[in-house]
């Protein structure tokens, strides 16, 4: 083989490789947000630096109830006319950037390695805020998703996160279906749409909820239709408080 054949195939190989690197261990390669490719030091979230240091923390103005944007640190008016069923929500970014990125890229375009990126900051956040509970409840996604998607999102997101707080997962909820997409519909629209998509397993025991504090998780609280209704139900079979905890808000 001639030089120039042999570094020819040197090249080919090379390329080869790096793609399967990236396709096998994307984790390891690449910021989870723009795609470029990231050094040693960066593995451990998975961000380049220019993302890391953009990420869309949310500011502290917020209804200390539904974790709104308010100007005082009062209950919103929303919240004033009808009490939430849950105590509060929690968010630790906003919809945006980085993290919409992430979150995108984890439901909707096949990225199941990002589950423990999402539970990390979850983690962080939860023995910052130094949140317990009794049990963890994640909002579920339907049969028909859980097909396409392959994964259930949150429920890989939830197991990780209660090894990691010791705490016990319980899983009371069931995901109907979906009337309609929920993207372009106002709060009652999406109220309305959400109710009666998601309700008690049968099979569930129902006393483990009795008097218990839960922690319920979701990827996005946006109008909050989705965990207010899910709060509803185990509030209404018997759970004493529910906390919120989402990765972002919209
Ligand atoms: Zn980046
Ligand atoms: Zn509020």
């Amino acid at each position: 083989m001639s030089k120039f054949s042999q570094t020819k195939a040197y090249t080919w190989l090379k390329d080869k490789w790096q793609h399967f690197k990236h396709a096998m261990y994307p984790e390891a390669y690449v910021c989870h947000c723009c795609g470029t490719e990231i050094g040693d030091d960066d593995r451990e979230d998975s961000l380049c630096p220019k993302c890391r240091e953009r990420l869309p923390y949310r500011h502290e103005q917020t209804c200390p109830i539904c974790g709104c944007y308010t100007h005082t640190l009062s209950p919103c008016k929303r919240c004033q006319i009808a009490m939430p069923p849950y105590k509060q929500a929690l968010a630790p970014f906003d919809y945006t950037g980085a993290i919409r990125r992430m979150i995108i890229n984890y439901k909707d375009n096949g990225s199941p390695w990002l589950a423990p990126y999402i539970a990390k900051y979850l983690i962080t956040y939860a023995k910052a805020m130094e949140l317990t509970a009794d049990y963890l409840v994640y909002v579920p996604s339907s049969d028909k998703a859980i097909k396409t998607r392959g994964f259930e999102h949150n429920k890989k997101v939830a197991t990780l996160i209660c090894t990691a707080l010791d705490m016990p997962l319980t899983e009371p909820l069931h995901r109907v279906y979906q009337k309609k997409d929920q993207s372009n519909l106002t709060y009652e629209e999406r109220y309305q749409n959400v109710q009666g998509s998601f309700i008690l397993r049968e099979d569930y025991d129902r006393s483990l909820l009795i008097g218990k504090k839960i922690l319920l998780i979701d990827d996005v609280m946006t109008t909050g239709a989705t965990v207010t209704t899910c709060a509803q139900i185990l509030k209404n079979n018997g759970a004493q408080e529910i906390i919120i905890l989402t990765l972002a808000r919209s």
